[in-house]
């Protein structure tokens, strides 16, 4: 098969994609927009810090930069949740001490670009693309005041993120299905620096919730003991952006929402007025390919809301499942190649941008709530009493490789399950009486039979 391919892109999902690929023997280009963000001193991104979580790691591994990278991830145990009044609650992720990462976004994109050039792969910067014409497969590039044109490849992989300029060409073709959905709320992120003594001043091994029903603030820890906090509110309504205009108006909010918060923000002000207040945008299209010529791969193929901490790890997966396809098709042609990647990934593109916004709900509004900590509690006591049977969403989801779109059908078959057995009243006294455990048993043997249905 010809080997010589162009990524647009050399995001976090572009870098390592071209680490794969010319580790497998391809010569790849990289065509990215931006200067080299190692000689900035400050590169401008979308989030300071990323969760990163099994799929994510698997993508590294594969890349030989694990170890590199857990060197400067700091685990984070489970959720602490920052009531208005009273003392934080902490809930543990997994039954086993799981943790996801907090990883600087920039250092590992820094890592992956440096890697990838070790490898000789070349990655040119500055290099804005236009346009792809799909046809000849012909890029137009914006170089300074100069007008490029790039067709020195057999295939061109797009990983140019939610904004893709491939993408922006297959809207020109017949029967490219399209959708974006801006969702109501922004973000904005602010700080809590480190203590005078240099320490921590959030219990470092949690991702720090504040959740206040439609509204929340989060924290993740970074290496040099800050936090970076971000506030996701709605754009519009009472409690938005729009009506926290002036200092007064802002640190009152918060004074009233979150006073544990800002009373550790001293640059508070500096900061939320300083920092921009971003969109969130969900990109579902289809198809992902054009013949043997090209795909979309990353945010490109599936843009989707922050909320479970998986933008960058499914858009990792995509990059070990087009690999694995590679490796197990010496003899297939592109046409057959990307069609497979295409098939193995779509649903799960999809299926994660809803697990996405279920998240989202679930963190700003259920986790204080007692009928929800019941649940979780029981998710776990189901969890070690049925161990090959059954693992909560969020671990098939953090946890595991288990597909996308298998974890979104067992979200479904475990909120009917769930819903039986919190109907049935007090579970520990339930689990002594012989009647109940036999309703379980015939309620978890439905639910694998449901589960089998789409694995
Ligand atoms: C607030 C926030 C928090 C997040 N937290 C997490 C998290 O905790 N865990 C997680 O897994 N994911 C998280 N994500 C999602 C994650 O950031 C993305 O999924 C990930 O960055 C996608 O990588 P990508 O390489 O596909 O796209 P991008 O990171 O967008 O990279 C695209 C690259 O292409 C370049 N480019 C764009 N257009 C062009 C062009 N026309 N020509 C040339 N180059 C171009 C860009 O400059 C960039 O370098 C978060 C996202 C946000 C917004």
């Amino acid at each position: 098969m010809s080997k010589k391919i162009t990524i647009l892109g050399a995001g976090l999902v572009g870098s390592l994609l071209a680490i794969l690929l010319q580790k497998r023997g391809y010569q790849v280009t990289v065509l990215e927009r931006r200067p080299d963000m190692r000689k900035l001193t400050y590169s401008a991104g979308k989030s300071i810090n990323l969760a990163m979580s099994m799929r994510g790691w698997a993508g590294l591994e594969l890349a030989g930069l694990r170890k590199e990278i857990e060197e400067i991830a700091i685990p984070m145990y489970g959720r602490q949740i920052h009531p208005i009044s009273g003392e934080p609650v902490f809930q543990a992720y997994g039954k086993h001490e799981e943790a996801i990462y907090s990883v600087s976004r920039g250092e590992l994109n820094r890592k992956l670009m440096t890697l990838a050039e070790a490898c000789g792969v070349d990655i040119r910067f500055e290099q804005r693309v236009t346009d792809v014409d799909l046809p000849t497969n012909t890029i137009s590039i914006e170089d300074g005041d100069k007008t490029l044109s790039h067709s020195d490849h057999d295939v061109v992989m797009a990983a140019d993120g939610a904004f893709s300029a491939l993408r922006n060409a297959y809207l020109r073709r017949d029967r490219f299905s399209y959708s974006q959905l801006y969702i109501e709320h922004g973000y904005k992120e602010l700080c809590i620096p480190a203590g005078p003594n240099g320490e921590f001043l959030l219990d470092k091994q949690a991702l720090h919730i504040w959740p206040r029903r439609n509204f929340m603030l989060i924290a993740l820890p970074n290496t040099d003991a800050t936090f970076t906090c971000t506030l996701f509110l709605p754009f519009e309504g009472e409690h938005s952006f729009e009506n926290l205009k002036t200092p007064e108006a802002a640190k009152s909010f918060f004074e009233t929402q979150f006073p544990d918060a800002l009373a550790l923000m001293p640059t508070f002000l500096e900061d939320f007025f300083g920092n921009p207040t971003s969109s969130l945008v969900i990109v579902k299209c289809f198809p992902w390919v054009y013949q043997d010529k090209n795909m979309l791969i990353g945010d490109a193929a599936h843009a989707i809301v922050p909320f479970y901490g998986q933008g960058m790890n499914c858009g990792f997966e995509d990059c070990n499942v087009l690999m694995s396809i590679l490796d197990n098709n010496p003899d297939a042609d592109w046409t057959g190649i990307l069609a497979q990647y295409q098939e193995a990934r779509k649903r799960n593109g999809d299926a994660v941008a809803d697990l996405a916004m279920l998240n989202f709900v679930e963190m700003r509004d259920k986790v204080a709530d007692p009928e929800f900590l019941r649940r979780k509690q029981i998710e776990k006591e189901l969890g070690l009493l049925y161990p090959a049977f059954f693992n909560s969403v969020y671990e098939m989801v953090s946890f595991s490789h288990t597909s996308y779109h298998v974890a979104l059908h067992c979200q479904k078959a475990q909120d009917e399950l769930l819903g039986k057995i919190l109907a049935a009243g007090d579970f520990s006294a339930n689990l002594l009486r012989e009647d109940f455990k036999k309703d379980l048993d015939a309620w978890m043997q439905a639910y694998g039979e449901k589960v089998k249905e789409v694995a």
